[in-house]
């Protein structure tokens, strides 16, 4: 067997993976990342990025649909159609310019991609076979070992995966449109999904184990989302458990938390309850590292219990958020060149591209019951911009510290409101004040003036309320 050396060996070409070898490639250390399906990863291949593909078609047929039952904008149409084979297509076709990128990326800087399954030997040792399994093809021994490996769906013991009950990757790629669907799970895909299902004309039913939908964000930011389930007809079942499918009678048995039990009618289910550290199969169990409940436990370094093993992304737990793995991935890499990093970020923005978006950056009001803080709430309503774009549900709501005005949180719920995060991120990590984001001149018409409004709200003199 061909053995190879290297300085950092990467398993896993997730975002995580990938950020952390291109960074070490343009470091100038000898990289090679070992990669088992596609370059990508989750993300690029079955995650943030097909996902969001898929949900802009939808947002786009919903338009047509909903033009052609009457227009206030005086547009006509007719009823349109979708031939939906053709949108999985375009989606592949984005899909396939995005992995291409990154295998490109990983050469120009240096990084050595080696195609096959990694099975961990030791914390310097890993042995590589054909993707589908098989006798080890080669050896690589490595000074630094960064685990990239990523997360895979958790599964119900009584619902599992089949051709009728999906998880978040089949519901990427359909052959046809069914005309019913069970979601499990009210949180980021089952939301997302769900709803591009329901504007493609998919009967949707969501059943939800926990009282309201979105349990991961604050109440308020719930709302206006639940407000447009409704308007989208999709029945919302919270406090409920599925407890079954009839693949037969083609229906999902639930089970009310008050007790009462009925059936939904479910051509397909989509069971979207979380996801977990992918921690077999690769011999992660000979190194014995600490682990941190189901995740690989690191420090505020990424390294793990043992010396030059690094552990990245989603393999280490909540939240699990492709920007938090690729800013872990090149803080690893700068780390093993000799540069001094911490992982200590004010702004970690999360964004739930429901129709409208969901966004929220460092503190939401309550959530840090020690410090006095104040808030400041403006509603896309009154923002001539969002009239304008017939998308008025929604607000933008700063948190800061009461005495020194230093911006601690954003959240925001909105058509567009994805395209704040990254002003949001930034005014915390600069830390801003109150008055910076209340005296800087913002565009009209814009959304960016419902956030220097909401600003102004918080220090008691918003203008256009
Ligand atoms: P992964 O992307 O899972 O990559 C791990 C890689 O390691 C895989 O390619 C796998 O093949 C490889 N691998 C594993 N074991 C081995 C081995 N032994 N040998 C060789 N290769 C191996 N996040 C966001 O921030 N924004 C979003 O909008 C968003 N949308 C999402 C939508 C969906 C439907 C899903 C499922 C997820 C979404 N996420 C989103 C989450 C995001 O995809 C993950 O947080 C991110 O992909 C994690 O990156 P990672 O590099 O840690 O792992
Ligand atoms: P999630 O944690 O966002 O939501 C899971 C939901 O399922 C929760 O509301 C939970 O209460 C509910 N649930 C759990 N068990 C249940 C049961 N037995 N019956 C009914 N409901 C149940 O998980 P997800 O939607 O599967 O997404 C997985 C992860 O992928 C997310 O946590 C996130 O990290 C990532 N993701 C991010 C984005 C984004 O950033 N826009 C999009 C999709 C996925």
């Amino acid at each position: 067997m061909q053995t190879k050396k290297t300085t950092f060996l990467v398993i896993g070409g997730g975002p995580a993976g990938y950020v952390a070898a291109i960074r070490a490639g343009q470091l100038k250390l000898p990289t090679m990342l070992i990669e088992g399906q596609q370059l990508g990863g989750t993300c690029l291949n079955i995650g943030c990025i097909p996902s969001k593909a898929l949900i802009h078609a939808a947002q786009e047929f919903g338009k047509a649909a909903h033009w052609a039952s009457g227009s206030p904008l005086g547009i006509a149409v007719d009823r349109p159609r979708i031939d939906i084979t053709k949108t999985v297509q375009w989606k592949d076709g984005i899909v396939k310019k995005l992995t291409g990128g990154v295998g490109a990326l990983l050469k120009k800087n240096g990084a050595e991609v080696v195609r096959g399954w990694a099975r961990i030997i030791d914390g310097k040792t890993v042995e590589v076979s054909a993707p589908d399994g098989g006798e080890a093809l080669m050896r690589i021994e490595c000074e630094h070992l960064v685990l990239a490996t990523g997360s895979v769906p958790v599964e119900l013991p009584f619902l599992p995966f089949s051709e009728h009950v999906w998880s978040s990757e089949q519901a990427l790629s359909p052959s046809s449109l069914p005309q019913t669907m069970v979601v499990v799970g009210a949180g980021y895909i089952g939301l997302e999904l769900g709803m591009a299902y329901a504007k493609l004309g998919v009967k949707v039913t969501v059943v939800e184990s926990a009282a309201r939908i979105l349990p991961a964000y604050d109440e308020e930011l719930g709302k206006p989302v639940m407000s447009a389930l409704a308007r989208l007809g999709v029945a919302v079942r919270l406090s409920c458990s599925v407890t079954g499918y009839d693949a037969q009678a083609r229906q999902v048995s639930v089970r009310a938390d008050m007790g009462d039990e009925f059936n939904v009618p479910a051509e397909k289910v989509l069971v979207a309850v979380g996801r977990k550290a992918r921690l077999d199969g690769y011999g992660l169990e000979s190194l014995s590292l600490e682990m941190a409940g189901r995740c690989v436990k690191v420090n505020d370094q990424c390294m793990t219990s043992m010396r030059n093993v690094w552990a990245i992304g989603d393999l280490t737990g909540e939240p699990m958020l492709a920007h938090r793995g690729m800013a872990q991935g090149e803080m690893v890499a700068e780390i093993a060149s000799g540069r001094k990093r911490r992982f200590d970020p004010l702004a970690m923005p999360a964004i739930c591209f429901t129709d409208p978006e969901v966004v929220s950056v460092g503190l939401a009001p309550g959530s840090s019951p020690g410090d006095e803080l104040v808030t400041g709430f403006f509603p896309f309503a009154a923002n001539g911009r969002s009239m304008t774009l017939e998308s008025t549900d929604g607000f933008v709501r700063v948190v800061a510290r009461a005495d020194t005005h230093v911006i601690v949180g954003w959240q925001a719920v909105g058509a567009g409101v994805s395209e704040l995060a990254a002003a949001f991120a930034q005014s915390i990590e600069m830390g801003s004040r109150l008055e910076d984001v209340a005296a800087t001149i913002h565009a009209h018409p814009s959304l960016g003036e419902a956030v220097q409004e909401a600003a102004l709200k918080a220090l008691g003199h918003a203008l256009h309320i």
